[in-house]
């Protein structure tokens, strides 16, 4: 089996805790490399990431990886994450630009990814390995796709040592952007973000707004099982399963589970693949 990672969002309140506990001892029995912890960009989940990343370090005995969004935040803040996640024995980061909440009229004092990646280097050299977002289905505010590709490459000569996807249900695409990548001369590791099915119509929307694209197929088996909760389940499993089975055989280096904090999903992709 590859190396897995998980990522979880920061909960917020005791219940969303013991939640988050009880996916991460679950999930723990299945030796991931890491678990990381999202951060919600312009600051709303501020001390949320680095509580639960010391969490999972000192409660459940895993490393915990933090995501770091740089849109909406100042230079000085961002410092002061990084020193912080540096004295909480943190050697990893997945650094982001981020999305403003809607509404929300701070821009920050860094713009893309590629800045907060330089940062990182000009401020803590190699102590950090930095994991960077991809787009094998083209990030939705690209201007093209040849413009996406060059700005990611520009994320990797900043410093990234490796890449995780935004989730999709289509591997050639993710097989055609390594490839892309391969010829602008990029070696790095490009993970595939996995999202396991649990609520279709949550993901449907989210899809639309991320730009991830859900298959045709994919949505007219969803809405002919309907209200048949352990068809839907099953089917849901079974095809993404099948999906980690294809990128394991097509080469890909690790798989990284976007969990929404739930067990269940994740474990039953994880059972059928072993
Ligand atoms: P960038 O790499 O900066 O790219 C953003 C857009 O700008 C792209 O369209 C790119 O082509 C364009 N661009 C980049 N550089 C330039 C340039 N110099 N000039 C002009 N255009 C440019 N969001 C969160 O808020 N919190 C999280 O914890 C989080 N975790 C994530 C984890 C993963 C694995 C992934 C795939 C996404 C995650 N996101 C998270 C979502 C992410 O923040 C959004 O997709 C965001 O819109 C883009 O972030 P980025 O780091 O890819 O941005």
């Amino acid at each position: 089996m590859l190396p897995i990672s998980f990522e979880f969002y920061p909960p917020k309140t005791d219940e969303q805790r013991e939640q988050l506990d009880r996916t991460a001892r679950k999930l723990k029995a299945h030796a991931p490399q890491f678990m990381s912890v999202t951060f919600g960009a312009g600051g709303s989940t501020l001390s949320h990431t680095p509580e639960t990343v010391q969490r999972l370090h000192s409660e459940h005995g895993v490393t915990g990886v933090p995501h770091l969004t740089c849109v909406g935040g100042s230079r000085q803040e961002i410092r002061d994450l990084l020193k912080l996640y540096r004295a909480l024995g943190c050697d990893r980061i997945v650094a982001l630009r981020g999305d403003l909440p809607s509404g929300m009229a701070r821009s920050g004092d860094l713009r893309y990814a590629n800045e907060l990646v330089q940062l990182i280097r000009d401020e803590h050299g190699d102590h950090f390995q930095i994991e960077v977002a991809a787009y094998p289905e083209i990030h939705p505010q690209a201007e093209d796709a040849h413009k996406d590709l060059r700005n990611f490459k520009t994320k990797v000569d900043a410093g990234a040592n490796g890449a995780i996807t935004q989730y999709f249900y289509n591997t050639d695409a993710y097989f055609r952007f390594v490839d892309d990548v391969r010829a602008l001369g990029i070696d790095i590791p490009i993970v595939p973000g996995i999202m396991p099915i649990s609520n279709f119509s949550q993901l449907r929307r989210f899809s639309e707004a991320c730009g991830a694209e859900i298959p045709r197929w994919i949505s007219q088996r969803m809405r002919a099982l309907g209200d048949d909760v352990e068809g839907v389940r099953e089917f849901a499993a079974d095809l993404v399963a099948t999906l980690c089975q294809r990128l394991i055989t097509g080469g890909a280096p690790a798989l990284h589970f976007y969990t929404l904090n739930l067990a269940k999903p994740t474990q039953a992709i994880l059972q059928r693949l072993r």
